[in-house]
C-alpha cells in the first residue's frame, strides 16, 4: 500500500481528489490525460493512476484487496476495466441501476466507507448516440457482440427506446444471458440471439459494432458490407483505431456513422463527475481526447 500512496503526493494544496483504473495491459490508456486535463481545467488537484494487475504482478484474486487499499488511501473512487468488470460487482456495497442491469462495473466510487458500483459505459454510449446520431431511428437494431461493451450499448440503446434489438455473438450462451437480463429491464422490448447473421438487414434501422473486429489485432468487419444500405446508420465503439473497416465501407454505402470516440469520452464525463460532484465540460474533453490522439500519433 506504501507504494500506492507514495505516487500520490502532487498536492498543491488544494484538496487532493484521487482516482484511478483498475485493469490489465492499460498502460497506453487516455483515461489519465482524459480526467487530470479536465481536472486541471477545472481548478480541481486531481490524479489519475494506472493500476495495471499485469505491470505491478499483482493477482487478480487480490482485487478486493487492492480495492481496500486505495479506499483506506482516501482514494474518490477508481475506474474499472477488463478483466474486472464483472468480478468487482460481488466485492460492493451497492449498484447503481445501470450497473445492476448489466451485472458489470465500470466505476467505483468510496462515499462514507462504503462502495459504490456505477456503469458509466451505458450512459456514455446512450450520450454518445444522442450526441453522434441526433434523431436517428432506434426501433431495430442489429448488435455485433455480447461481451462487456455490447451489454453496455444494448442496455443503453433499450434506455433509448429500441423496440428490436438482435444480438449476433458467437458465443451463444454469452448473449442468452444478456438477453435475460435485458428482459428484466425492459420486459415490452422483443430481443432476440443469433450466432450469426442471416442474409439480410430489411426492417432494421441501424447496426453496432460492440466486438473486437477492427482492431489492429482482429482486422476485418464482423459482417458482410456488402448488405450495407444508405438507410442504415453504423456504429462501432472500437477506438483502437476509430476508423475501422466498418465505418469506412459505411460511409463508402452512404450511412451515416458513430465512431467509438463519443463513448469513451461520455463515459470518462460521466465518471469524473462521480469521483469529483462537478460536470465535466464534455466539448473540452473530445477535443483533448482529439489532442491525446494525435500526439500519440505524431
Ligand atoms: P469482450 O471480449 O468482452 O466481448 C466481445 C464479444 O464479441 C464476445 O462475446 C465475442 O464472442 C464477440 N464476437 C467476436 N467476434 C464476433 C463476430 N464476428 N460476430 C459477433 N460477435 C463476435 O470485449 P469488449 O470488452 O466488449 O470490447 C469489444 C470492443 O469494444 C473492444 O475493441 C473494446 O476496446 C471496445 N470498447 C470500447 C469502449 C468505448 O468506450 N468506446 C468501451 C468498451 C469497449
Amino acid at each position: 500500500m506504501s507504494a500506492i500512496i507514495a505516487e500520490q503526493t502532487k498536492g498543491t494544496g488544494a484538496e487532493l481528489i484521487r482516482t484511478g483504473l483498475f485493469g490489465r495491459e492499460i498502460l497506453a490508456s487516455r483515461s489519465p490525460w482524459l480526467h487530470e486535463s479536465e481536472g486541471g481545467a477545472q481548478s480541481l488537484d486531481l490524479t489519475y493512476t494506472l493500476f495495471d494487475f499485469t505491470a505491478r504482478n499483482w493477482a487478480d484474486w487480490d482485487l478486493r484487496a487492492h480495492l481496500r487499499n486505495v479506499q483506506d488511501a482516501g482514494f474518490a473512487g477508481v475506474n474499472v476495466t477488463h478483466p474486472f468488470k464483472q468480478d468487482v460487482v460481488p466485492l460492493l456495497d451497492a449498484l447503481a441501476a445501470s450497473a445492476q442491469s448489466v451485472g458489470a462495473v465500470n466505476t467505483v466510487r468510496f462515499l462514507d466507507g462504503a462502495m459504490i458500483g456505477h456503469n458509466t459505459d451505458v450512459t456514455g454510449f446512450a450520450k454518445s448516440m444522442r450526441h453522434g446520431l441526433p434523431g436517428a431511428k432506434l426501433d431495430q437494431i442489429v448488435q455485433f457482440g455480447a461481451g462487456g461493451g455490447g451489454s453496455a450499448t444494448a442496455l443503453a440503446l433499450l434506455s433509448l427506446g429500441t423496440q428490436r434489438l438482435v444480438l449476433v455473438d458467437p458465443d451463444e450462451i454469452r448473449s442468452s444471458a444478456l438477453a435475460a437480463r435485458l428482459k428484466d429491464a425492459y420486459p415490452e422490448a422483443e430481443i432476440a440471439c443469433r450466432s450469426a447473421l442471416g442474409a439480410s438487414l430489411a426492417g432494421v434501422d441501424g447496426i453496432v459494432n460492440a466486438t473486437p473486429i477492427g482492431m489492429a489485432g482482429h482486422p476485418g468487419t464482423a459482417l458482410d458490407t456488402a448488405l450495407l444500405s444508405s438507410d442504415l446508420w453504423v456504429a462501432d465503439i472500437v477506438y483502437f483505431p476509430l476508423e475501422t473497416p466498418l465505418l469506412r465501407e459505411a460511409r463508402a454505402h452512404g450511412c451515416h456513422t458513430l465512431d467509438g470516440r463519443g463513448m469513451a469520452v461520455f463515459q470518462a464525463a460521466d465518471a469524473f463527475e462521480i469521483f469529483t460532484g462537478v460536470a465535466a465540460n464534455v466539448e473540452r474533453m473530445l477535443s483533448n481526447f482529439d489532442a491525446f490522439a494525435r500526439d500519440t500519433a505524431a
